[in-house]
């Protein structure tokens, strides 16, 4: 049974958000060769879920969940493109409230966790959100590199638009 595809965290298993391991899912009851381990808002601690349970939104369902704050997503264009994320999508483990980016109307995909290196890679793209965290952290352009370096504060988040490929840049401190 081949896993499902999640949109907006295309690397859900390679950032092992996803991981190849046994469990009895509480919500199909079956047993899976897969398992969610990232965030999960529910009153229930709740643990060993499975990717299938994850994309038909029953696992969002049974327990009333969200894998993402919705008062921490920015904004697009339709209603069902926060469903989708919140109920239907693997969340992603920042160190502080995980922030889910948009552009072009649409939540972006979550593509990796970044350091200066891959910032850099993509720092023409990266401008507006670069010039935003080093504005929201009080602190120069020139600083930031050193503290997104692997010694450094800060854990950068990249994103890439579905729609124009365009990279996005969230960051928080470690
Ligand atoms: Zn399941
Ligand atoms: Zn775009």
């Amino acid at each position: 049974m081949s896993l499902p595809v999640f949109k907006y965290n295309p690397n859900a298993l390679r950032l092992g958000f996803i991981k190849h391991e046994k469990t009895v899912c509480p919500v199909c009851k079956k047993e899976r060769e897969y398992v969610y381990d990232g965030p999960f808002y529910s009153e229930e601690e709740v643990e060993g879920i499975c990717p299938w349970c994850i994309k038909n939104g029953s696992a969002a369902r049974q327990f009333d969940a969200e894998f993402q704050d919705p008062a921490s997503c920015e904004d697009v264009d339709k209603e069902e493109y926060l469903e989708e994320l919140i109920f239907r999508t693997p969340g992603y483990a920042g160190s502080q409230q995980e922030c889910w980016l948009s552009h072009c109307g649409d939540f972006c995909a979550f593509i990796q966790y970044a350091d200066w290196k891959d910032i850099e890679r993509h720092e023409a793209e990266l401008q507006k959100d670069i010039a935003s965290i080093s504005e929201s952290y009080g602190i120069k352009k020139e600083l930031l590199q050193k503290l997104f370096n692997e010694s450094g504060v800060l854990q950068g988040y990249l994103f890439r638009c579905l729609h124009c490929g365009k990279h996005r840049l969230h960051a928080d401190t470690y």
